[in-house]
């Protein structure tokens, strides 16, 4: 616990507040997700993996005239990028550069056959990528020491010349176009608004002068928002693709939980149309409508890549501070959920939010319970997760393998914990009548009586 405390607040943190510093702060952005935003009559290069250095840097070598005049000479109309996996939530929440998909999609990618480079650095690298991309005529340019691919071409980044080499691998793409075969892109994608960091937050809930969590907390301790769930983290091949992700956000959305997220998670829901204002507003509860209509926010957040957790945490400790929801983050109405986890880092962050006092569940079975005839199961450090945890941290870690039972413990927890702060139960039926949903109801009237219900009989009369 120690170790992942110091990993997330200590690492993960800093090298969030670093690459905010060195490539700029999120604030909301247009964008756009899933393979429908590949393009076919230009040259397209899908950035993967996990670190922004480099992907930054494409961004800018591909909007360099020199480069659009070597991709038009080659007979394409451009450069078209985007990205898959937390490279994409990179470059989605800061320069609005489109996510071509979430982990499972990265073979997809290849498959439509209008890839002309895939550019990978580390992490969620499929190993099987080179041999498929045989089949086609896509590029796998691996570019970090760390990972190389038997048959890959190897361009290695390096920070003191990286324009060069951004441009070298842009180059090698556009050289490549010539070589393309059949070309069948899914006519699918989704539009989203990405870059809800924990700074816009603050300012889109209060202004430049008043910024402050004031009416998030208000919100909760009202009941209008019930709680609010982190669902995060990768999918999965054992799960139908973000089946699991896009469950639980939509039952959560009804029940007036803010739903906020990171990582292939919230790609899997952009895809599903919940991170775009008002296109998602008629699948939400009352309350949180209300107030995504007040505020002019999405009712699910995206808040970065999976190794952006810790704005989330920060987000917490900010409500704490705020006032009225307790002393501690495991005070707050609040869980944390990876419903399709897979990559060993979401074991080392969910470990930190328990630390930290938060509940986290995780899809799946607990890889040390043991199971089956011949492993008996090791109930004592299942239960050490939860209650042990519980009791020393205030936050506790669950393995679950169904949707269906998270959403019912993500409502038991954030309802118990409203009743230990004194706040008045959830009742949505006491919410819906303003906003959007009240104004339009309002128009149907007669201009009298139109008044008379806005500023009251007096004021009619
Ligand atoms: S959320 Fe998981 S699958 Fe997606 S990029 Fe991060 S570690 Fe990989």
């Amino acid at each position: 616990m120690r170790t992942s405390l110091a990993d997330g607040w200590g690492g993960s943190m800093i090298a969030t507040d670093i690459s905010d510093i060195l490539f700029g702060t999120p604030a909301p952005v247009l964008g756009e997700a899933n393979l429908g935003v590949l393009k076919d009559d230009m040259v397209n290069v899908v950035v993967h993996g996990h670190e922004p250095t480099l992907s930054q840097v494409v961004v800018a070598a591909s909007q360099d005239p020199e480069i659009i005049a070597y991709a038009k000479a080659a007979g394409a109309e451009g450069i078209s990028l985007s990205g898959i996996c937390c490279t994409a939530n990179e470059i989605l929440m800061r320069q609005g550069i489109p996510a071509a998909g979430n982990f499972l999609q990265q073979e997809l990618a290849i498959l439509t056959g209008a890839v002309e480079a895939m550019v990978v650095d580390v992490q969620c690298i499929m190993q099987a990528l080179v041999s498929l991309a045989d089949d086609f005529h896509t590029k796998i340019i691996t570019t970090s020491p760390k990972v190389r691919i038997k048959g890959a071409t190897h361009i290695e980044f390096d920070e003191q010349h990286a324009l060069t080499i951004a441009k070298d691998i842009l180059k090698e793409a556009i050289d490549n176009y010539a070589n393309r075969g059949d070309v069948r892109i899914p006519d699918y994608k989704n539009s989203l608004v990405p870059g809800f960091s924990h700074e816009y937050i603050n300012y889109m809930l209060g202004g430049s002068y008043r910024a402050s969590f004031r009416p998030l907390n208000d919100a909760i301790m009202s009941g209008r928002i019930r709680g609010v769930a982190a669902i995060v983290g990768c999918t999965n091949p054992r799960v139908q693709h973000d089946a699991h992700h896009t469950t639980i956000t939509e039952e959560l959305l009804k029940q007036d939980v803010l739903v906020v997220e990171t990582g292939c998670s919230a790609i899997a829901t952009a895809k599903a149309g919940f991170l775009l204002g008002d296109a998602g507003l008629d699948r939400v509860g009352p309350g949180l409508r209300e107030v995504c209509e007040t505020v002019g926010i999405p009712p699910v957040l995206h808040m970065g890549s999976c190794v952006d957790n810790t704005r989330i945490l920060t987000v917490l400790t900010q409500m704490v501070e705020e006032g009225g929801l307790g002393d501690d983050i495991n005070e707050v109405p609040a869980v944390g959920i990876a419903p399709e986890w897979m990559s060993e880092k979401a074991l080392a962050i969910a470990t930190y939010c328990v630390a930290s006092g938060a509940y986290v569940m995780m899809g799946g079975s607990n890889p040390v319970e043991g199971r089956g005839d011949k492993v008996p199961d090791s109930v004592l450090v299942a239960d050490y997760f939860d209650s042990g945890w519980e009791e020393l941290y205030g936050g506790k870690l669950q393995f679950l393998d169904d949707p269906q039972e998270m959403i019912t413990r993500t409502l038991d927890h954030i309802d118990a914990k409203r009743e230990a702060l004194g706040l008045p139960a959830y009742d949505p039926t006491q919410f819906g009548t303003s906003g959007d949903a009240r104004i339009e109801e309002l128009e149907l009237l007669p201009f009298e009586e139109r008044r008379a219900a806005m500023y009251g009989q007096a004021s009619a009369n």
